[in-house]
């Protein structure tokens, strides 16, 4: 009898950890210190596109430029004034697809605070729809320093915390040289970014690891060319306007 429950609590304990490891831990990844400085930045963005910019959106009727990425209907509030995540309702993706790229994009937390950390302001903005710039309300919010807004997210943390306060509107720019891959679907050469947050350097054309891992080590896996640009839904109603992009 004694045995026979020895032996139960062993195998429960190798389930369990068993599951663990399937799942993994996430803050193994996660990188706390140093914290980037905080700086504020210049009062206006820069918001006119080019004359050879692809318009992703500028208004309502832009809507028209995205879909949900797992073919849901598109349910996020689309507003001349800007694209607003509806919580749960799925990330959004661009019917074309972008590879090397010039991408213009505001953002804005919402005014009324709530959560902390992770759970506050979330979204993103995934190029080629897996190599996640974060989006995130870091005004006054502790987390990683490699997962807070400007960050690759669990990779190279901002190199300034240049946030604005929750309900205004923030823009970043960024430069993306797309990862290109081997015929065995070996890597050839890794994704690179450049990134301005309000106006100021935030990431200097930094070496991506991989495609976003939310628990382990990031990792390449062969993709298209172009893939489309993908924001997500993290269930915080973040707001999008002013998209364009200039594929390089
Ligand atoms: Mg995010």
């Amino acid at each position: 009898m004694k045995c026979k429950i020895i032996i139960v609590i062993v195998l429960s304990c190798c389930l369990h950890t068993n599951a663990q490891q399937k799942q993994g831990d996430p803050a193994l990844t996660e990188i706390w210190s140093p914290v980037p400085k905080v700086i504020t930045p210049g009062k206006t963005i820069i918001t006119d596109a080019p004359s050879d910019a692809i318009i992703l959106f500028a208004g309502m009727k832009d809507s028209v430029n995205w879909i949900n990425k797992d073919g849901k209907p598109f349910n996020w509030i689309a507003k001349d004034s800007g694209l607003t995540v509806v919580p749960y309702s799925g990330d959004l993706k661009t019917k074309q697809n972008f590879g090397d790229c010039q991408l213009h994009i505001e953002w804005r937390t919402p005014s009324e605070v709530k959560g902390d950390g992770q759970g506050r302001g979330n979204s993103g903005v995934f190029l080629m729809s897996r190599y996640e710039l974060q989006v995130l309300d870091s005004y006054n919010n502790i987390t990683y320093s490699n997962g807070q807004a400007g960050s690759i997210y669990k990779q190279h943390m901002p190199m300034v915390n240049v946030c604005r306060k929750p309900g205004e509107w923030q823009a970043y720019d960024i430069i993306f040289t797309a990862p290109q891959f081997y015929a065995d679907s070996s890597l050839k050469s890794a994704a690179r970014m450049t990134v301005f947050q309000n106006g100021v350097l935030i990431q200097n054309n930094v070496e991506l690891w991989g495609a976003m891992q939310f628990i382990g080590v990031p990792k390449y896996e062969k993709h298209a060319a172009k893939e489309p640009l993908l924001l997500q839904d993290h269930h915080n109603p973040v707001s999008f306007r002013n998209i364009w992009i200039r594929e390089l």
